[in-house]
């Protein structure tokens, strides 16, 4: 019976448009990366998918780094944190961690996670127990939906500030936590963050800001979209991933001493699982050290000028497709073409010329809302970007 209607599940998506293909690459990732298809056949296409936007994942930098940490710690951390995994190597990242988002959170302490799905877990489900109250953007990844889902507190959807100020005063919660990505990662786009923070501030709430996709672009030192925007509060939780533009693996939670305490006291998904290697987490600190520094620096300038270059053609030709291009304030650009069937076969066509770039579908986005997300590396040139034009037009 199960496997009759898992068969029967499967046929509606594939129906619908809606399967997905595992593809499976034989060589690190680049901009030029060989991908092996479902009937076995191989090539090499010109990604644009990749959320290596630094392009740090292959630098031989860190691949160095990589086997020094194993030199040093072995390959596995052999136990939880709270057990016998937590190392050296695990307290340096996170201080480096803590000392980029002091600008942002007063007297910021840092906690790390194997990854960015089970911070988002970890924060919700510890803070968002018993009388709290969530309030969380629509648009909001799936992690933090996972986790609004986990904690036991009442969720709350909003989209816009106006739409969530009445519902903070119409709250009698002691404790609000407004929860919001902050860069809605399948178009680009910057939440409100400044609004948002003035609503915590005004309403005694705090404000959880996922910056999976900010963190390493954004900012002075790369420090991500809150401190791009200048903000600095102590009712901030900040979010970051670092397997995006950091290029490695991981997530961390920077945030007043107390809240940190409390995760590292309550939070199940750090408890409960093992610590991630500390050679990862040596090889993390010296990508997070090459992200903050001049060479940081110099590979944020490209990818600003590639940015302006892909965003100024894709407008020629959303218009004269019909098609709407969502703006955007990072490497991700999103063209909207509506259905899926239209945007599943441009997706196709473009990888017959040899460039990956998804087509992206309900539930990840709203129905009627496929697009093609393209999304830009520091490793790009301004040739790759016309090139891709030229074969989108
Ligand atoms: C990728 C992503 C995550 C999950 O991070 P992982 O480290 O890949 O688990 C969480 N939130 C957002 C907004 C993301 O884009």
């Amino acid at each position: 019976m199960l496997l009759e209607r898992l068969a029967e599940q499967l046929a509606a998506r594939e129906a619908a448009d809606l399967r997905r293909e595992l593809r499976t690459a034989t060589s690190p990732t680049a901009p030029r990366q060989r991908v092996r298809a479902p009937d076995g056949r191989e090539r090499t296409l010109r990604m644009f998918c990749s959320n290596d936007y630094l392009g740090l994942a292959s630098d031989p930098r860190l691949v160095a780094a990589w086997a020094e940490g194993a030199q040093t710690w072995g390959v596995g951390s052999g136990a939880s944190h709270l057990i016998s995994g937590h190392t050296a190597a695990h307290v340096a990242l996170a201080q480096a961690l803590a000392a980029l988002l002091a600008p942002v959170v007063p007297q910021a302490r840092a906690l790390t996670f194997s990854t960015g799905y089970m911070a988002n877990l970890a924060v919700l489900t510890a803070l968002g127990g018993g009388d709290a109250a969530l309030f969380c953007a629509r648009l909001n990844h799936a992690s933090l939906i996972d986790g609004a889902r986990l904690a036991r507190a009442p969720v709350v959807l909003f989209d816009t500030p106006a739409e969530l100020a009445p519902l903070l005063v119409g709250s009698d919660a002691p404790i609000k936590l407004i929860v919001t990505d902050a860069v809605f990662s399948m178009d680009g786009h910057l939440a409100p963050l400044a609004e948002l923070l003035a609503l915590a501030e005004a309403h005694d709430a705090w404000l959880v800001v996922d910056d999976a996709h900010g963190l390493g672009v954004l900012g002075p030192r790369g420090a991500g979209s809150l401190a791009h925007l200048g903000l600095r509060s102590q009712r901030l939780i900040a979010i970051g991933t670092l397997g995006k533009a950091i290029g490695v693996a991981g997530a961390f939670v920077a945030a007043h001493p107390l809240v940190i305490e409390a995760l590292t006291q309550l939070a199940r998904p750090y408890i409960y699982t093992t610590a991630a290697p500390p050679a990862l987490a040596h090889t993390t600190e010296v990508a997070l050290g090459l992200a903050a520094g001049p060479d940081g620096d110099a590979r944020r300038a490209h990818l600003a000028r590639l940015q302006a270059r892909l965003q100024a053609g894709l407008t020629t030709l959303a218009a004269a497709r019909g098609w709407r291009l969502a703006p955007t304030a990072t490497p991700i650009h999103a063209l909207i073409v509506g259905d899926n069937a239209t945007a599943l076969a441009a997706a196709q066509r473009l990888a017959e010329r040899g460039f990956r770039v998804p087509a992206i579908r309900p539930p990840t986005v709203a129905e009627g809302m496929a697009r093609l997300r393209i999304t830009l590396c520091a490793t790009h040139t301004e040739a790759d970007v016309d090139d891709l034009l030229e074969a989108m037009a």
